[in-house]
């Protein structure tokens, strides 16, 4: 079987690896973050048992699994023959600039770059390479293992030797794939984080209180989860950092940050990782237990 690297081994990138692995894939799994790269691992582990309990997989399919994944902290020729590299670091442009030009010296030539980025320009990180037909989104939703959706971004120089490449990895490892174009936000966020922002507009206006909006759209639209719920799951601070991509790169005013959501991520309520969001959830338990009213 072809190897894959991921780069990053956090929220994401073990998941994106964990799943590769699964599917056959011999994978390497970099970070810079010998801590991060403990803690992805054994989050795999953890996700692979529950699988098992599940009776998903065997024990030994979960043995076969791990033995796959070859974890390192450094981008260097052992990447040289891998058809594929999904870059899963932190979102922020210098970082992905680097790792993508590390990238591009060490891979072989004919080797695609993925990034699983949630908001940077295709095209802008294609930039730093020699490879810009050979550059492209795959932005898994999380959890990976779980979420049958990948959204694969065509960047303005992305050929169509190489979506169809990643249409079908995406395929063979049992998800889902949809082909968009590049442009801010893509399709999930362009359309996720507007919905988002009204809710919490909504909110700040007084016109419901927090249970009343989430139970509103998870009744009446049958999302699973209501918008504000959701905003504390994603992170206010990724919200808030993606509408100012939707922002910058429309310059409508229609996507303009609600001032409440921009107060909260500044006082530090960035919702489940911090403890209290839009639900505290200070009581340890994944399950919402109070919603602080704000309406008013
Ligand atoms: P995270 O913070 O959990 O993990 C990022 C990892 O990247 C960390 O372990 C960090 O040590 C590592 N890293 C930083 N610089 C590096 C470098 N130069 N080389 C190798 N590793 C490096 O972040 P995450 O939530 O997993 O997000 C990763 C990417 O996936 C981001 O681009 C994000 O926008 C995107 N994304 C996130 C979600 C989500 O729900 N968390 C969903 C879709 C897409």
């Amino acid at each position: 079987m072809e190897k894959i690297a991921v780069i990053g081994a956090g929220t994401m990138g073990n998941g994106i690896a964990h799943t590769f692995a699964q599917f056959g894939y011999p994978v390497f799994l970099v970070d810079v973050s010998e801590a991060s790269l403990e803690k992805g691992l054994a989050t795999i582990v953890k996700n692979l048992d529950r699988q098992v309990a599940k009776a998903q997989i065997t024990e030994d399919q979960k043995a076969e699994t791990l033995a796959r994944i070859t974890a390192k902290t450094q981008i260097d020729e052992t990447l040289a023959d891998v058809v594929l590299v999904i870059e899963a670091a932190s979102e922020n442009f210098e970082i992905k600039a680097s790792v993508f030009k590390q990238l591009d010296a060490v891979c072989n030539p004919s080797c695609i770059l993925a990034s699983n980025t949630s908001s940077i320009s295709i095209t802008r990180i294609a930039s730093v390479t020699k490879r810009p037909d050979k550059v492209i989104g795959m932005h898994f939703m999380n959890p990976v293992p779980v979420m049958k959706l990948v959204e694969v971004i065509n960047g303005y120089s992305t050929s169509s030797k190489t979506s169809e490449r990643v249409m079908d990895i995406s395929k063979s490892l049992s998800k889902i794939p949809v082909l968009v174009n590049d442009y801010p936000g893509f399709v999930a966020n362009k359309i996720l984080m507007p919905m988002i922002n009204e809710a919490i507009i909504t909110l700040n206006e007084g016109v419901a209180g927090v249970a009343e909006i989430d139970t509103v759209m998870k009744l009446g639209m049958a999302h699973p989860m209501g918008p504000l719920q959701l905003a504390d799951f994603i992170g206010l601070d990724i919200c808030l950092s993606i509408l100012r991509v939707l922002q910058d790169g429309f310059g409508n005013p229609k996507y303009a940050p609600s001032p409440l959501l921009v107060n909260m991520v500044t006082a530090g309520h960035l919702g489940v990782k911090s403890g209290i969001g839009f639900y505290d959830y200070s009581a340890g338990t994944k399950d919402v237990v109070v919603a602080k009213q704000f309406a008013g």
